[in-house]
């Protein structure tokens, strides 16, 4: 059961493998993701005519039923495949909302309130409800606890919510038009693909996620209805999303060993965002992310509008982190050190984690280089950054570093593996 991904190295260290044992526990299959959880809790059907508060009020007694079955499954008192799979449940309440919400969008803090169905007004994002995505490859670029041996499955979606001058992803956040629009289904099947290919989770990210959050949470129903019994009518679609598939022309063989919890397709949901998004997303995506990736890279509200021309950074992404966190949700927090930010940005983000939540996984990265409107080479390049036109210096970097030991936080396995493996 385990595999190749469950034997490898950094799973010995119980640092590790206890701050993601649900995600561990589902990559290797011996759990059933979220949404195939949630596909055992009931809805009443009635509710399905009420106006969007109705559905949040339902939602609210589905989640207390969902967060009860979860503990159960997690315990091993209970076992899906004993359980009938019913219809309304909570993932088509959970479309429901979401869908229901795109006619005044509040899925991230800006809180546009415009009718992405409609058209017209555009919010930040600058996206109506269509979602398109860039590209879809086995990542080999992620932490090991996410790449694993097989890759992590990625899935960009363009566009953003945040104007970050330095955007290493500059031609994907901030061109909505990048790649092709990709329908529910296809990006189920894009999972599919990656996970059957061996791909240890299904990595949402940008751009940003949260833009696109109908779309996700509708391929998520979409691919809870895979099973082995459909796979050869699956097979025969895969056509449909070749053009974004990054691997090509390299195929992977396909495994069904890789990725199915009894005939039900599996894949553990990775969500991969800057974290500036609404509490309302966050509780719908609470039923259906099996890990979190949140990205927590300024330290004041200064640096974020001038860097991102992002308000309300500060306050809005420490408290989503520190709601998944009081909701005892696997997580990794990452935080990238940018040149001349050490004090202002690394050091407020550090001093939180120790204070909030010292024994979360942080990665501490070093890998900052000039891109996008910091880059003296690019057209886009603005003198107003110059400051930030070099890589970070090694003095820096190890003050980084140093201040994290300082503060004892869980970051040196997760930040230096590739240097130890
Ligand atoms: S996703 Fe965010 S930026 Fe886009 S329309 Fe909705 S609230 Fe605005």
């Amino acid at each position: 059961m385990k595999g190749e991904f469950g034997s490898l190295w950094v799973w010995r260290d119980s640092r590790v493998k206890d701050r993601l044992s649900w995600y561990y526990s589902v990559a290797t299959n011996s759990m059933p993701a979220k949404y195939l959880i949630c596909k055992r809790v009931p809805v009443d059907p009635s509710v399905f005519s009420m106006d969007i508060d109705g559905l949040w009020k339902e939602y609210e007694h589905s989640l207390t039923r969902f967060l009860a079955l979860w503990d159960d499954v997690r315990r091993g008192r209970v076992k899906i495949s004993d359980m009938q799979v019913v219809e309304p449940n909570i993932l088509d309440l959970l479309l429901a909302i979401v869908k229901g919400s795109l006619r005044a969008c509040n899925f991230c803090r800006w809180q546009c309130r415009v009718d992405r169905l409609s058209g017209g007004k555009l919010g930040a994002c600058k996206l109506e409800a269509e979602s398109r995505v860039s590209t879809f490859f086995h990542h080999q670029g992620e932490e090991m606890v996410f790449r694993g041996s097989k890759g992590s499955g990625t899935i960009f979606f363009t566009s953003c919510n945040m104007r970050c001058a330095f955007c290493q992803n500059s031609d994907i956040s901030t061109d909505r038009f990048n790649g092709s629009i990709a329908t529910p289904y296809m990006i189920a099947l894009m999972a599919y693909k990656l996970r059957l290919e061996g791909c240890h989770n299904i990595n949402w990210v940008g751009g940003e996620p949260t833009i696109h959050l109908h779309s996700i949470v509708e391929a998520i129903r979409e691919m809870s209805r895979f099973s082995i019994k459909r796979a050869s009518g699956i097979g025969k679609d895969l056509f449909m999303i070749k053009p974004m598939n990054a691997d090509m022309p390299y195929e992977y063989s396909m495994n069904a060993s890789n990725a199915y919890h009894g005939d039900e397709f599996n894949a553990p949901q990775l969500w991969n965002s800057n974290f500036f998004m609404s509490r309302e997303a966050l509780n719908i995506l609470r039923c259906i992310m099996d890990v979190w990736l949140p990205d927590l890279k300024f330290g004041s509200n200064r640096c974020a509008l001038r860097l991102a021309r992002t308000p309300w950074y500060w306050e809005t992404v420490t408290s989503n982190i520190k709601q998944i966190h009081e909701w005892h949700e696997d997580t990794v927090i990452r935080h990238l050190i940018m040149p001349g930010h050490v004090e202002c940005c690394t050091k407020p983000v550090l001093e939180w984690v120790a204070g909030n939540m010292p024994e979360v996984l942080i990665n501490i990265m070093d890998q900052y280089r000039p891109e996008n409107y910091c880059d003296p080479c690019s057209p886009n390049y603005d003198p107003a950054y110059r400051d930030m036109a070099r890589f970070p210096s090694d003095e820096e970097i190890y003050e980084a570093y140093r201040y994290a030991r300082s503060l004892n936080l869980n970051f040196e396995i997760i930040t230096f593996e590739k240097r130890i493996s």
